[in-house]
């Protein structure tokens, strides 16, 4: 079910050739048995905000090596995760992670952290969130909690009130791979949130895509508006940073300004395209 890659490991990705129910199985049962402890890691991505250059978060974004399976994709192992309570197993290892990372390693970094819709949809693993949460004590205003609009359509009402909670606690929401879900307008309006993620579908041919431009624009003026800041996901070209500052767009993510990477390879490694601009000026604010 999967490929051989240079290290020997196995790799997955949903829907490559045999059966997605037996993937779906055998990762189900390796997640399981899995160490999780020991196996997940965090990988960080920069946001920036394109005037100053400045890195204003780190997106953490999930990894997991199996011994079983090798590299496991991230959108595979949550979707399976996410099939049953595992996901807050999951949930909870990693913001531990997250958490101690930001008590031991570096005391200015701002997180910006996934969770899971069954993560919003439980009154229990909200609560334990919060709790490992403040008994990190970290200041809450560094971590921004993503979640998509699936996390609230089910039950609106749990949802709204889960990130209530969550933003009780200091923490800032923001609303990931926006556009590409239901009607938007309304959770927008409706949540209490403080950032949105523009999909990187929509940035995909801004270049050409008078329309795309078009849409992004009006949500960049509607954050506005709405006194939301507005991240740009999956931004590559220099091309499309050009036309999405010309949109109005100040905080972008993507390939063009780092790639996610453990965190001791992240400051090294990344800003291939802006380099002499960022070196050294990570700030101790949020996105928000
Ligand atoms: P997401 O939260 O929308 O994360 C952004 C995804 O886009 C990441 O994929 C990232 O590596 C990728 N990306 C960033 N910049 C670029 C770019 O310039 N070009 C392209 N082509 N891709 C870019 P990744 O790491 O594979 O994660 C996929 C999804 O898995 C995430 O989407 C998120 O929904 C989920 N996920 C990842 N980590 C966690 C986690 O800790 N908890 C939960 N619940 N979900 C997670
Ligand atoms: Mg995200
Ligand atoms: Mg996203
Ligand atoms: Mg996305």
């Amino acid at each position: 079910y999967g490929k051989e890659n240079r290290r020997g490991h196995t790799t997955i990705f949903s829907g490559q050739h045999e059966s997605r129910i037996r993937e779906f199985g055998s990762v189900e049962q390796a997640l399981r048995q899995a160490d999780l402890e020991k196996e997940m890691v965090l990988h960080y991505q920069p946001i920036v905000d394109v005037r100053t250059r400045e890195i204003r978060a780190y997106e953490a974004l999930a990894r997991w090596h199996s011994p079983v399976l090798g590299d496991v994709a991230p959108n595979l192992f949550i979707r399976v995760a996410e099939k049953s309570d595992l996901i807050h197993q999951v949930t909870a290892v990693l913001l531990g992670k997250a958490l101690a990372y930001m008590t031991q390693r570096d005391r200015r970094i701002h997180v910006s952290f996934n969770l899971s819709a069954r993560d919003i949809a439980s009154p229990e693993a909200v609560e334990k969130i919060r709790e490992t949460v403040r008994k990190s004590r970290v200041d809450a205003g560094r971590l921004t909690f993503e979640i998509t609009e699936t996390a609230v359509v089910q039950d609106f009402e749990q949802g709204r009130a889960a990130l209530s909670e969550l933003k009780a606690l200091g923490a800032k929401i923001s609303l990931d791979d926006f556009g590409t879900g239901y009607s938007s307008l309304h959770y927008i309006h409706q949540l209490p949130l403080n950032n949105v993620k523009v999909d990187r579908s929509f940035v995909e041919h801004i270049a050409q895509d008078t329309a795309a431009q078009g849409i992004v624009r009006s949500i960049v003026e509607l954050c506005r508006n709405l006194g939301l800041t507005c991240v740009i996901e999956g931004v590559e070209t220099d091309e499309q940073v050009a036309v999405l500052q010309r949109l109005g767009c100040t905080f972008m993510q993507g390939y063009h300004f780092g790639k996610p990477a453990p965190f001791e390879t992240v400051q090294s490694q990344q800003f291939r395209n802006a380099t002499a601009a960022i070196t050294g000026t990570q700030t101790t604010s949020g996105i928000a």
